[in-house]
């Protein structure tokens, strides 16, 4: 407890974040990717920024409306790595579910038992809830369903929550000389 619990261990994780990482590694590709733009002057920078996500942007939303399937390519390969794994698979198809009522199911691996709720995407391991992707307890619960487990993952790995985020970009904006002028005063470097 005198290290916050909240930074590493899975009972504290904030929910509704839908990541199964813990890094930084967000930042970096951020900075990594504004490294030419940051030498520049303030107006500069920003404008080879928007430059960068504008096409960024736009490729993404061609990729996301070029692809089929219910899921984002990473889900998918997310999905299809879980059939294959065998710990993972071995655990799923070892689960003993039994139904109980208001979509809960007791699904029970090596002794202990988890409960289940496929609508609301929780299992009382909680890697269902951090992850929005169905753990072993879940994926138990949807084999002997016979669903598939595309359904059940969260909206953010779905395609069309993918191609919603990237159906508004960046519009190119003119030249300098068009825009407006202000009274205020102008920026100077520090002495
Ligand atoms: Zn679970």
């Amino acid at each position: 407890m005198a290290t916050n619990p909240r930074s590493w261990c899975r009972a504290f994780f904030k929910l509704g974040n839908y990541c199964e990482d813990v890094e930084n590694n967000s930042t970096e590709s951020f900075n990594s990717s504004i490294n030419k733009a940051r030498e520049k002057p303030f107006v500069h920078m920003l404008e080879t920024i928007a430059r960068l996500a504008m096409v960024r942007i736009a490729t993404r939303s061609r990729e996301s409306h070029e692809h089929q399937g219910k899921c984002t390519p990473y889900m998918q390969r997310v999905l299809s790595k879980a059939l294959v794994d065998k710990p993972f698979k071995d655990g799923a198809n070892k689960c003993v579910v039994r139904r109980s009522v208001k979509g809960y199911f007791d699904s029970r691996l090596n002794g202990q038992t988890h409960r289940v709720h496929l609508e609301k995407r929780t299992c009382s391991c909680r890697k269902f809830d951090i992850t929005g992707i169905p753990c072993k307890h879940a994926y138990g619960v949807m084999l002997k369903l016979k669903v598939d487990p595309s359904d059940y993952v969260c909206e953010w790995f779905r395609t069309a929550k993918w191609r919603r985020n990237y159906t508004d970009g960046i519009v190119p904006v003119r030249g300098s000389m068009f825009w407006p002028k202000t009274d205020a005063p102008d920026v100077h470097a520090p002495p």
